[in-house]
């Protein structure tokens, strides 16, 4: 299967991001070279283990980055309205990019606490969303806050609309962000593990929602995970990362079915499969280095079974195959 990139059904395109964190005079490489695209109407899972800097390329996206980072260099561009109108975040702060958030772009963080304001009831903070971002009446804005929270099975909406994010409990306050994050219909959707704290009920009915929003507003989502379950079954196409930078890209059936990359491989040798010894299960030895620490040569190294005298002293750079993208060794270009 070929990977297919018409230019008008990308909506972001991210060039050699590099986003470094600086702690005690020491520069540490977040995301180092990271180029991506996300197209319209489509999910691009982005799948790695803790630390692997999936985290942080979201947030550079949102420019909503953590103290003492900074993006160093690289490119990322919105294509508003079918590329009539290039937008280069990295030119925007301030207003222009305040606009952008939460209306074109709106992001779902993994802790609810991070986008919601204890002080405010959680319906008024869904309506200044609304009141910043669209034309809405009151009657609509009240409406419609209801109406998203109905969706995300929150009981009793009119009366909950009233609460306090303190009076929610975890699972309720998680729901109430994604309605926020979803009330202004965004062209672009980044979910970072968006339900990680939530039941299996909860997370269905989320996902079944971020879909219809993708199929009904042709949203772009980029869905922060890991894990390979959720991709298999949401993503149109998947982005692996390992230490700051990108190990494989491709459609999610190539990357799921054929893995290249000998991390992929091992990712996806650690999901159960139906029917299979858990026992059997392989596990990827050793485990993502620090920021600080990271090996010369190509990263996964240390672990990775396949590992040639070349990969210890120069890192491999992303080639293109037919089906998938790879930074390996294994592919020479
Ligand atoms: Fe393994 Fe070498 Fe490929 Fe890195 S470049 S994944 S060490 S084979």
């Amino acid at each position: 299967m070929i990977i297919m990139e018409k230019n008008n059904e990308i909506i972001l395109s991210v060039k050699d991001l590099k986003t470094y964190i600086y702690v005690n005079n020491r520069c540490n490489r977040a995301v180092d070279g990271v180029s991506f695209n996300v197209h319209k109407g489509k999910t691009l899972g982005i799948v790695g283990e803790s630390g692997c800097g999936k985290s942080i390329t979201a947030s550079s996206i949102m420019q909503l980055l953590p103290k003492l980072s900074r993006i160093e260099s690289g490119e990322i561009v919105y294509h508003k309205d079918d590329e009539a109108i290039r937008i280069d975040l990295l030119e925007r702060n301030g207003k222009p990019m305040r606009d952008l958030r939460g209306a074109d772009i709106s992001m779902i963080f993994q802790d609810p606490m991070t986008a919601l304001n204890p002080v405010y009831t959680i319906g008024s903070q869904i309506k200044e969303n609304l009141l910043y971002h669209t034309s809405m009446d009151k009657k609509s804005m009240t409406n419609k806050t209801i109406e998203m929270l109905e969706k995300m099975g929150i009981p009793l909406p009119h009366q909950r609309a009233e609460e306090y994010p303190h009076q929610f409990s975890g699972g309720m306050r998680q729901r109430a962000m994604i309605a926020m994050a979803m009330s202004c219909n965004p062209k672009i959707l980044i979910a970072d593990e968006p339900t990680t704290a939530l039941d299996v009920t909860i997370q269905a009915q989320i996902f079944e929602l971020m879909q219809k929003l993708k199929e009904e507003h042709q949203t772009a989502i980029i869905l922060i995970t890991h894990d390979m379950g959720v991709i298999a079954e949401t993503a149109d196409r998947v982005a692996v990362m390992y230490a700051g930078k990108m190990a494989e890209i491709g459609n999610v059936y190539d990357v799921i079915k054929k893995p290249k990359h000998p991390y992929t491989v091992g990712l996806m040798n650690s999901i159960p499969k139906m029917g299979q010894d858990t026992e059997a299960l392989m596990q990827i030895e050793g485990s993502m280095p620090r920021l600080n620490e990271i090996p010369q040569g190509c990263a996964f190294h240390p672990r990775c079974n396949q590992v040639m005298e070349q990969c210890k002293k120069m890192v491999p750079p992303m080639i293109e195959l037919e089906d998938s993208n790879i930074a390996c060794w294994l592919y020479p270009s």
